[in-house]
């Protein structure tokens, strides 16, 4: 949450264990078990019966401090794991300190750089998202209790439904994948072995239990005859409105009409997916990350049917996960594609205004995003999101700033990422460089649509891209789709590579002001109103007085 420890951790804690030890439990926040910390010298003696050990202890001379050691190990692991935060870099320089100065002069330091830590900006931001979260994942007062799931069908064993098996195998749910035919049996067999291989190599299960666990909980079929009851079925197939038809005519059919039956899709209309089944109150969508075993976030898609006792099992059950369940309505992309779809949208419209696939990627990295949006489609593939426009038939439709380059990407160039080995940038194993041709290409689009080039500042792009967010989130919110600001943030964070020590776009938009926010949309709006539109909500906040954080 952006702080520094504020009762004389960093400098009490390396005289007893070391600097390196204390620097990494310190920065990480490790919560650590009674023998960890036996060992490393936190605890005098572990015993059955504390109480009466603890008398015979003696009173010992205080620790004496071992040699300062070096901690550039942890200071590295740390900018690795919560990237841009200065809270846990501030409080290794403390627990150095302590190994040079006395224990007052480390107390009185630690003490400056608690209260600085405490009134900063990323501290406030930190403890936002940090209390998103815990709502989201709060017992919901205003819906019946969950319903438990024992058993369950995965309908595909592609990248998503093997992630989704093995997560719900994981906490004890017995999986059916399901299948189109034998070999796509075999593939999904294999994905998922593959994940509780991982699981071995990373040291996280033994292979006893992987193997018990691939034996003892997953069962695969070729189709639907004879499939074994479920209390839910997650749907995982292609993203096709009639594979998915099909797939939830079959499992209609087959299923007892009690059984919860989900769609996974990205951005299908889950109402039109869910046509013509019997008790629609138990259907809905669950929207999960790649790879699902990993990613905390799920959307939980309420569909215009879904009873509040199915979305209470979906999000006990995406609790259960250790998962964060965000609720979101029914539109295209939810919450998390939509405001990526017109994050990308925007960056388009600054890459035929003078910017470059480099520039935005850069900049946005520099405001903390963990990828710049371009490196990311190069990382996913541009072709989806290629028959993803194609599906919509965004290119003729009227009213909206249609930008051809990501097209063009794929038609003329047939870059398609780095499947292909390249895609906005050219790649060199990892490293990435600025790709002449797209840069070429990108230059041609400007120029067939009679549009001189300018120069664009990082904090341009910066500033576009986190209004366009802002703006989407602020509709999102009107039209009911997110249920509070804050789980917005939430999904930003957790799904997006949002910066967590910003606090995610709507945390964002109460910093810069709302006012302030207005008045830049409005500008654009002004002069480019086919992109930008003026949220009749934000208006309405600034009138009452209210901020978004109010809405929460
Ligand atoms: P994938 O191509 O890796 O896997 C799809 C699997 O479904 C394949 O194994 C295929 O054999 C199987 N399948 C196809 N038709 C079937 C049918 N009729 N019955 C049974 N199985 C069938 O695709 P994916 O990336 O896992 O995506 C699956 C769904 O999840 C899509 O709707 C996608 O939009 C959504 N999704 C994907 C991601 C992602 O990042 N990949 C993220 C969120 C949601």
């Amino acid at each position: 949450v952006g702080l520094v420890p504020g009762a004389g951790g960093t400098q009490r804690l390396p005289r007893l264990t070391g600097v390196p030890f204390a620097a990494a439990m310190i920065a990480e926040g490790r919560v650590i078990g009674a023998p960890e910390a036996h060992r490393a010298g936190i605890l005098d003696l572990l015993a059955d019966d504390p109480l009466t050990a603890a008398l015979d202890v003696p009173l010992g001379e205080p620790p004496v401090i071992p040699p300062p050691e070096d901690s550039e190990a942890v200071r590295k692991e740390a900018r690795r794991r919560l990237p841009g935060q200065t809270a846990p870099l501030r409080a290794i320089d403390l627990v150095e300190a302590a190994a040079r100065l006395p224990l007052a002069e480390g107390l009185a330091l630690e003490r400056v750089a608690y209260l600085e830590a405490k009134g900063s900006e990323q501290a406030a931001a930190l403890s936002h998202i940090h209390r998103a979260e815990r709502a989201a994942q709060a017992p919901r007062a205003d819906l019946p209790a969950p319903a438990p799931v024992a058993t369950a069908i995965v309908v595909g064993g592609g990248t998503m439904g093997a992630g989704i098996a093995y997560a719900l195998a994981g906490v004890g749910v017995h999986v059916t994948t399901v299948e189109t035919g034998d070999d796509a049996v075999a593939r999904a067999r294999a994905n998922i072995g593959s994940l509780y291989a991982e699981a071995v190599k990373r040291g996280k299960a033994t292979q006893d239990a992987a193997d018990q666990a691939m034996a003892g909980r997953h069962a695969f079929r070729a189709g639907y005859d004879g499939l074994p009851p479920a209390d839910i079925a997650i749907e995982a197939a292609f993203e096709d409105m009639a594979v998915k038809h099909t797939i939830f005519a079959a499992l209609d059919r087959a299923l007892p009409e009690t059984a919860i039956l989900a769609t996974n899709t990205s951005y299908l209309d889950v109402n039109a997916i869910f046509q013509g089944l019997r008790n629609p109150g138990r259907l809905l969508g669950l929207h999960f990350f790649a790879p699902a075993h990993v990613m905390k976030l799920v959307e939980v898609i309420r569909a215009q049917a879904t009873s509040p006792a199915t979305l209470a099992t979906a999000l006990g059950l995406a609790t259960r996960l250790g998962k964060i369940a965000v609720q979101a309505g029914v539109c295209d992309g939810f919450i998390g594609n939509r405001i990526l779809t017109r994050y990308r949208q925007t960056t388009d419209i600054l890459l035929i205004e003078g910017a470059t696939p480099a520039g935005v990627d850069a900049a946005m990295e520099g405001f903390g995003m963990a990828m710049g949006p371009y490196a990311v489609q190069d990382l996913s593939g541009l072709d989806i999101a290629f028959a993803n426009r194609r599906r919509k038939g965004l290119r003729d439709r009227p009213g909206i700033r249609y930008v051809p380059i990501a097209d063009r990407m794929v038609e003329d160039l047939k870059r398609l990422g780095r499947k292909t080995g390249a895609g906005w940038h050219d790649y060199d194993g990892p490293a990435r460089r600025p790709a002449p041709v797209v840069e070429a290409l990108v230059a041609a689009c400007s120029a067939e649509a009679g549009i001189t080039r300018r120069v664009i500042a990082p904090d341009e792009i910066r500033d576009q891209a986190l209004l366009a967010m802002i703006e989407e989130g602020l509709h999102i919110l009107e039209e009911g789709i997110a249920r509070r600001p804050a789980d917005i943030d939430v999904v930003l964070v957790n799904g997006y590579g949002f910066p967590r020590w910003r606090g995610g776009p709507m945390w964002q938009a109460d910093v810069l002001g709302l006012e302030a926010v207005l008045g830049r949309l409005t500008a654009l709006a002004a002069r480019d109103p086919l992109s930008w539109r003026v949220p009749p909500l934000l208006v309405r906040l600034i009138v009452g007085g209210g901020t978004l954080g109010s809405l929460n």
